[in-house]
């Protein structure tokens, strides 16, 4: 290829840029990268891309590269992974160019969206960061009941078009979860069990570029075996999702909802009650369990007396009377007057239990974050089993989330193929790089020891990094080796990175 006089002088003021920027910074893996930008090419990869998108492209030793690297993870934890280009195309003819010229460039391509991932899978050594920020779009079909959505999209924004025409969707709880990597992985969300369960089978379809770089119109009855990846595949699904077609649900007419507070040393019988609610045909609700400790504790107080076992169950109904009849079911119960703390019938929106009650402190990614998670039919002894371990939690902050679901209903044919009666996810929160090690130590030491409990792990928490074997098991057997099959043949090749943790990132 002629590169020009300018551009060769541009290039080279870019290249001693980024080289400097290396200098000072004295960061190894950033004069790594340098080095990468001079021999392997990348700025004349990067030239031969900027010719067919209009979208920013950055490339590795640029000096502007570490705060767009940085920028793609959520959260303040951001791994050691160098992709060596940054690309955010603007529209879908920018995807499939993106993508024809990785694969001629041998380049291997990870797609993100929110980059919520808490192990950042998207986020790989090598090859083609594709950053789907610019697929925010949304249309509304309100007779159908339907919308077309973006795969950044947050579900906040989502929600509040949706309530404009009385439609809602179980998107994510926290505000800022888009819906690409949500609902390839499953999506647990707010109201699932009564909207469809896994929000991945409110899929009606998609517009999914290939490794080939073509636009396919995925759904039941086009591409079925991608539309059955498509549900549930994950950082696995063989494509890049340029929109999601999904079903909507009329907008309840009446929310609210009941807290209640136990000490730890309750753990048992709340646990029982909390199955007992799921199992016992309690309607239009949703009951999720929390292990942490109390935030208004003092900060000096012992563990043992503020580690709090907290339930609280949701009802979405149609009006205020068929809310507490429901509720009222709730409140009878012996174990809701056991409680050392109770609200009961809090009337409550959406909007609330997305941002959280005025004053609320929420998190929106200024932390460190990690997770992993069980699927399990005995939440009970799980738990038990790591009550003793969080008294002595390097943070505070780290919570145990239940959520229980319908174990009645049979999963449809989808690659979402692992349920039981519960999901218990540990989550962990911190501020400081320096208790990274303790507290994924902690982390995996408990993980492991839940995994007699596990019947399967959900595919979107699951802890890829220190675990990678927990990736098959998120599938039943079948569904695996059918996800092995679709990847093979819509991307024979290897275009696409595979899972995170069964490849060298
Ligand atoms: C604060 C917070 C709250 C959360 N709450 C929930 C919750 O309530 N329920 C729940 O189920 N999960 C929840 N999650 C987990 C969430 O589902 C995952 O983090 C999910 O990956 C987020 O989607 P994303 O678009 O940000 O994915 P990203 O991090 O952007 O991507 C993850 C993977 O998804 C794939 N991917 C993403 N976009 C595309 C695309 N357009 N085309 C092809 N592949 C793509 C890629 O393989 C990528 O590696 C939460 C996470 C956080 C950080």
């Amino acid at each position: 290829m002629r590169t020009s006089k300018c551009n060769k002088k541009a290039s080279r003021r870019r290249f001693l840029g980024g080289l400097a920027t290396a200098v000072l910074g004295a960061t190894l893996p950033f004069v790594r990268s340098a080095a990468a930008f001079a021999t392997k090419g990348l700025f004349s990869l990067r030239q031969g891309l900027a010719a067919r998108i209009k979208g920013p492209i950055i490339a590795r030793g640029e000096s502007n590269y570490e705060e767009w690297r940085r920028s793609m993870v959520w959260q303040m934890r951001k791994p050691n992974r160098y992709p060596e280009l940054i690309v955010r195309p603007t529209s879908v003819n920018e995807v499939s160019e993106a993508i024809g010229y990785a694969r001629r460039a041998g380049l291997k391509i990870a797609a993100k969206s929110g980059g919520h991932h808490q192990w950042a899978n998207f986020l790989r050594d090598e090859g083609m960061l594709l950053d789907m920020w610019n697929f925010r779009g949304l249309a509304v079909d309100p007779d159908r009941g339907t919308a077309h959505v973006g795969p950044s999209l947050w579900g906040y924004q989502f929600d509040h078009e949706l309530a404009r025409h009385g439609y809602a969707f179980p998107v994510a709880r926290a505000p800022t979860v888009p819906l690409g990597g949500y609902l390839l992985g499953g999506g647990i969300g707010i109201n699932w069990d009564n909207w469809g369960g896994p929000s991945c089978f409110s899929v009606l379809g998609a517009e999914v570029v290939t490794a080939d770089g073509n636009l396919l119109s995925v759904s039941p009855e086009r591409h079925q075996d991608l539309y059955w990846a498509l549900r549930g595949g994950g950082n696995g699904f063989p494509g890049v999702v340029t929109r999601f077609n999904l079903k909507l649900y009329p907008r309840p007419g009446f929310i609210a909802t009941s807290t209640y507070s136990f000490p730890a040393s309750y753990l048992e019988e709340v646990a029982d009650w909390v199955v007992d609610l799921a199992e016992g045909g309690l309607q239009k609700a949703g009951v999720i369990m929390v292990l942490a400790t109390d935030p208004s504790a003092a900060i000096n107080a012992p563990p043992a007396e503020t580690l709090l076992c907290t339930v609280r169950v949701d009802v979405f109904a149609d009006s205020e009377t068929e809310a507490r009849g429901i509720l009222s079911q709730v409140t009878r119960h012996p174990m809701a007057r056991k409680a050392a703390q109770r609200s009961e019938f809090q009337p409550t929106d959406l909007e609330t239990m997305f941002v959280g009650r005025p004053g609320k402190k929420r998190s929106f990614g200024l932390e460190r974050h990690s997770v992993d998670n069980i699927w399990t039919d005995t939440p009970k002894d799980a738990l038990i089993n790591i009550r003793e371990s969080l008294l002595e939690a390097p943070s505070r902050r780290s919570r145990v989330v239940v959520v229980v679901k319908d174990h009645q209903n049979p999963l449809p044919d989808a690659a979402f193929s692992v349920k039981a009666s519960a999901y218990i996810g540990i989550f962990m929160v911190w501020d400081n790089a320096a208790e990274d090690a303790a507290i994924l130590a902690w982390l995996r030491k408990n993980s492991t020891a839940m995994q007699p409990f596990a019947s399967g792990h959900y595919i979107n928490e699951v802890d890829v990094q220190g675990n990678p074997q927990k990736i098959r098991r998120s599938f039943s057997p079948e569904a695996w080796q059918r996800l092995r099959a679709v990847r093979k043949k819509y991307d024979p090749n290897g275009v696409f990175h595979d899972f995170f943790g069964l490849a060298n990132g």
